[in-house]
C-alpha cells in the first residue's frame, strides 16, 4: 500500500507523537511503563503482552519526543517552523491531541508561549516591515462556540463571509500592544476557561480551546519598497477535548455507547484530516482458521478499537473476522462543515496551511487502549 501523497504535500500536516513521564498516581499504583521512544523517529511497545496483538510494536512519525524531552525541546524541533510561517503570510493550526491528563494542556502552554516569544523577537528585527498582531480565544463545548476573553458565556454564532470564509459572530479581537499584553490575556482566558470547569463537569475534558493569533504586516514606506504587499496570516493553537471523547467505545457485542459521549468536532477533525491525507480505511477479511483459536479474544477486542477509533462499524460475516487496513484513495468532499471545531479552522487546515498534530500520551499499562487509539489516529494523520 502506498500512502504517500503527492510530492509537496507531504510537509504540510506533520505529526509528532509526546510521551510525558509516568505520574504520581500511576507510580502509587505501581502502573508500568510499556512505551519508549528509540529515536528521533520511532516510538516503540517495549513489553510483551501475553494475547497476540494485530497491532504494531513500532510507530514511526514526524519526530517523537520520550518523557525526558522538554516542551523547549519539542518546540524547536517540532513545530516552530509552522508556528512562524505566519509572519510569511502562511496560515497553520497547532493541535494537542491525547486523551484526558496525557498533557495537552501543559505541552500547548509552553509551545504557545515560545511561540508568542518567537514572533515578537521576528517582529524586532524586521523593522522594514510593520507588524499589527490580534489575539482571539474561544471555547467549544457541546459544539457551543463562546469567547474566552470576556465573561459574558453566550454563544457565538459562525457566520459565512464571502471574503473571509466562515468568522465567529462579536468574536473579542484585541489589538496586541506588547508581549506583556499577550501574557495578560492568556490570563483571562486561563481564568475564563476555569469558571467555565466548576460550573460545568469535566469542561476541559470535553471542550476544545482555540487561541489565535493574527499577524498582517505590510511594507514600511523605505524608498523602492512595495506599500502594496500586505500579508495577512492566522496560527492557531488548539487544545483539543479528551480524545476519549473520539470514542465510540465499541464493547462486547457491538454497542455504540449514548451519543452524548461522542464529541462532535473531535469526530470530524479526524476525518478531515483523514481526507486531506486521502486515507481510506478499508476492511479486509481473513478466515479464522488462520488465527490460532485462543487468541481471537485479544485480536477480535483489537480489531474493535481500531474500527472505533476510525469510526467505522465492522461488518461480521460468519466465517470471516474482519481487518482493517489503510489504502489510499481521492476525496473530493473534505467535511469541514460537519462540526464548529472544523468550521473555525477551515482556513487553517488544509489548502496552503502548515499544521502540526502533537499526540500526548501516557506510558502506563492501564492506558494502553486509549495509547493504542492515540498512535492510531496519529498513523492515519501522519
Ligand atoms: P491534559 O490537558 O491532556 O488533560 P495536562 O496537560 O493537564 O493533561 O497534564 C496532566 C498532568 O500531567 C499535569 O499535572 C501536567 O503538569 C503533567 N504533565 C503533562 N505532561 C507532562 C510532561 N511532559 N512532563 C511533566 N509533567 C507533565
Ligand atoms: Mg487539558
Amino acid at each position: 500500500q502506498d500512502l504517500s501523497l503527492p510530492s509537496g504535500q507531504e510537509e504540510k500536516i506533520q505529526v509528532f507523537v509526546r510521551l510525558r513521564p509516568l505520574n504520581d498516581k500511576e507510580i502509587a499504583r505501581n502502573d508500568v511503563s510499556d512505551w519508549e521512544c528509540i529515536n528521533n523517529n520511532t516510538i516503540i511497545f517495549k513489553n510483551t503482552l501475553p494475547e497476540r496483538s494485530m497491532f504494531p510494536a513500532a510507530y514511526s512519525f514526524d519526530r517523537v519526543f520520550g518523557y525526558d524531552s522538554p516542551t523547549k525541546k519539542l518546540y524547536e524541533e517540532g513545530v516552530k517552523e509552522v508556528s512562524l510561517s505566519v509572519v510569511s503570510g502562511i496560515n497553520s493550526s497547532i493541535f494537542a491531541y491525547g486523551q484526558t491528563s496525557s498533557g495537552k494542556t501543559y505541552t500547548m502552554r509552553g509551545i504557545t508561549e515560545y511561540a508568542v516569544s518567537d514572533l515578537y523577537d521576528y517582529v524586532e528585527k524586521h523593522k522594514e516591515r510593520e507588524f499589527v498582531l490580534k489575539f482571539s480565544a474561544m471555547e467549544i463545548y457541546n459544539e457551543s462556540v463562546r469567547d474566552l476573553l470576556i465573561s459574558d458565556t453566550t454563544p457565538l454564532r459562525l457566520l459565512d463571509d464571502p471574503e473571509r470564509g466562515t468568522v465567529v459572530e462579536r468574536l473579542t479581537e484585541e489589538t496586541l500592544r506588547d508581549k506583556s499584553h499577550m501574557e495578560e490575556l492568556l490570563a483571562i482566558c486561563e481564568a475564563q476557561r476555569q469558571i467555565g470547569e466548576t460550573s460545568l463537569n469535566e469542561t476541559s475534558s470535553r471542550s476544545h480551546q482555540i487561541l489565535r493569533l493574527t499577524i498582517e504586516s505590510s511594507a514600511r514606506e523605505y524608498i523602492g519598497a512595495d506599500k502594496s504587499t500586505t500579508l495577512t496570516a492566522t496560527v492557531n493553537f488548539v487544545d483539543l477535548a479528551g480524545s476519549e471523547r473520539a470514542s465510540q467505545a465499541v464493547s462486547a457485542g457491538v454497542r455504540l455507547k449514548e451519543g452524548s459521549h461522542i464529541n462532535r468536532s473531535l469526530l470530524t477533525l479526524g476525518k478531515v484530516v483523514r481526507k486531506l491525507r486521502r486515507i481510506v480505511p478499508s476492511i479486509l477479511f481473513i478466515a479464522p482458521e488462520l488465527v490460532n483459536h485462543n487468541q481471537i479474544p485479544g485480536l477480535i477486542h483489537d480489531i474493535l478499537s481500531f474500527l472505533d477509533a476510525y469510526s467505522v462499524l465492522p461488518l461480521f460475516l460468519n466465517k470471516h473476522i474482519p481487518m482493517i487496513g489503510c489504502s489510499k484513495g481521492n476525496n473530493a468532499h473534505i467535511p469541514y462543515r460537519d462540526s464548529k471545531l472544523t468550521r473555525i479552522l477551515q482556513n487553517s487546515l488544509g489548502g496552503n496551511a502548515r499544521t502540526a498534530i502533537i499526540c500526548t500520551m501516557s506510558p502506563a499499562r492501564s492506558q494502553i487502549e486509549q495509547s493504542r487509539n492515540t498512535l492510531l489516529f496519529a498513523s492515519c494523520a501522519k
